[in-house]
């Protein structure tokens, strides 16, 4: 499968099939495949979403092999008409077609698993352009191809992500690798709450502008996600050690330009850091939402091992519902509003009484459309934190967007809230 000469440096992957262009099916293979390549250090140049034809993918296969060293085809490889992948790759590398027996062999014997004969329309599945390297699919009937096509590679793999992904990880990144020049990508993430995109831009850009003109050079992109801010720091190097240390060092610098807004630069989800924090100090919480109708509670559940913090979650959703099983008292209420400091305390503090958690979470706000008052307007919530009887860290915030953002805005506002609480 390798013939050695100029390492491929660039790559485009093509997602063949009319579904992919409907409504119903988005192409996540690529967002896998573009994953594989950044870890074997090749650029993905283009991606593109072709239909079953075969004029349009003949046209963008010979654009993508003219200018990349790599193309990837997935789909299309199955037995029917509209299966067109391999004759349009073949045609456009001058390679004829040869019935492959033991392919033919395979097929054949995966239908006789089932107890069925195989359709006479199989044995397209088992054309094989001249020279091409078949990989074997044990989840489908759809064998991949490696074809080593002078300076470049063009691989085909069937669509369905459960026969593509096996296929990829054990067939062809190793190929790949051996083909792929000595320099890999090398990437390391922070996540940032508490600061807008720009905010963190200004606090950062002094820093990350010099590390553009060095050698390794790293690559600094902001991105503004619901509710937090990611920095993705990328360096290509054929040293792994250095390019390790020097992404530690860069992360480290921004560390201490943004402090504790920083919550996670491992991965880790706020979810996951909260809980790991409750575990570390061995504290139980326990939450009483009500705009956010139990997202709060769901997130701080994703966590596997969660039940050995997480006591209670009561979605107090009308203002009976927070007086009766969180203790709010109607007074406070009247006096107040649902969606007021004092009531998001109280829903904290009630719940950390009536559950015996050491830690009470209180979220109350308005997620819209409907619901704005004079003064609160859509997307206006009071979270209260509270940990035994004297510490509370009480806040009201404005978010932005729809129902679904304010929702999941607050749920991460809170949790935000109970991890700079608990790391006092
Ligand atoms: P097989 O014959 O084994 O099904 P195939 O190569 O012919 O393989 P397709 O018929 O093109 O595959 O696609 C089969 C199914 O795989 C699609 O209906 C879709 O569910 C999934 N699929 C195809 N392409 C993609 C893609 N790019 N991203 C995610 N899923 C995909």
């Amino acid at each position: 499968m390798t013939a050695p000469g100029r390492p491929l440096r660039t790559a485009e992957v093509i997602a063949v099939g009319s579904e992919l262009l409907g409504t119903t099916r988005l192409d996540t293979n690529s967002l896998f495949l573009a994953d594989r390549l950044a870890s074997l250090g090749i650029v993905l140049r283009a991606k593109a979403v072709v239909g079953d034809s075969r004029e349009d993918l003949s046209a963008l296969f010979s654009q993508a092999l003219g200018r990349s060293d790599l193309v990837i085809t997935t789909g299309g490889l199955g037995p029917t008409d509209d299966d067109l992948t391999r004759d349009v790759v073949a045609a456009a590398l001058s390679l004829p077609l040869e019935e492959d027996a033991a392919i033919v062999a395979r097929i054949a014997e995966r239908f006789a698993r089932r107890g069925l004969h195989m359709p006479e329309v199989n044995r397209r599945q088992a054309m094989v352009p001249a020279g091409a390297v078949v990989l074997n699919n044990p989840n489908g009937t759809a064998p991949g191809l490696f074809i080593d096509h002078g300076d470049r590679v063009v691989v085909l793999l069937p669509g369905p992500p459960r026969e593509l992904q096996p296929m990829m990880d054990g067939l062809v990144v190793g190929a790949l690798a051996e083909r792929a020049s000595a320099e890999r990508l090398f990437r390391t993430t922070l996540a940032v709450t508490g600061r807008s995109e720009s905010h963190v831009e200004e606090a950062i850009q002094p820093i990350y502008s010099a590390w553009r003109d060095a050698k390794p050079s790293i690559d600094t992109t902001i991105l503004a996600v619901p509710g937090q801010i990611e920095l993705h720091l990328t360096l290509r190097s054929s040293d792994e050690t250095h390019a390790r240390q020097t992404l530690a060092n860069a992360r480290d610098a921004l560390m201490t330009a943004l402090g504790d807004d920083v919550f996670s630069s491992d991965g880790r989800a706020m979810e996951e850091v909260v809980g790991d924090l409750l575990r570390a100090r061995d504290l139980t919480v326990a939450v009483a939402e009500s705009c956010t109708g139990g997202l709060l509670t769901s997130r701080l559940t994703d966590v596997p091992g969660s039940s050995a913090y997480v006591l209670a979650g009561v979605a107090a959703y009308s203002n009976t519902a927070k007086t009766e099983l969180v203790g709010v008292p109607a007074s406070l209420l009247e006096a107040h509003g649902a969606v007021s400091e004092p009531v998001a305390e109280a829903l904290a503090r009630g719940i950390m009484a009536r559950t015996g958690a050491d830690v009470g979470v209180g979220v109350t706000g308005i997620a819209g459309p409907g619901g704005a008052t004079p003064g609160k307007p859509v997307g206006t919530v009071a979270i209260a934190v509270a940990r035994g009887a004297e510490s509370a860290i009480t806040r009201t915030f404005r978010f932005p967007g729809g129902r679904a953002q304010v929702k999941y805005s607050a749920t991460q506002a809170a949790l935000d809230m109970l991890r700079r609480l608990l790391s006092q």
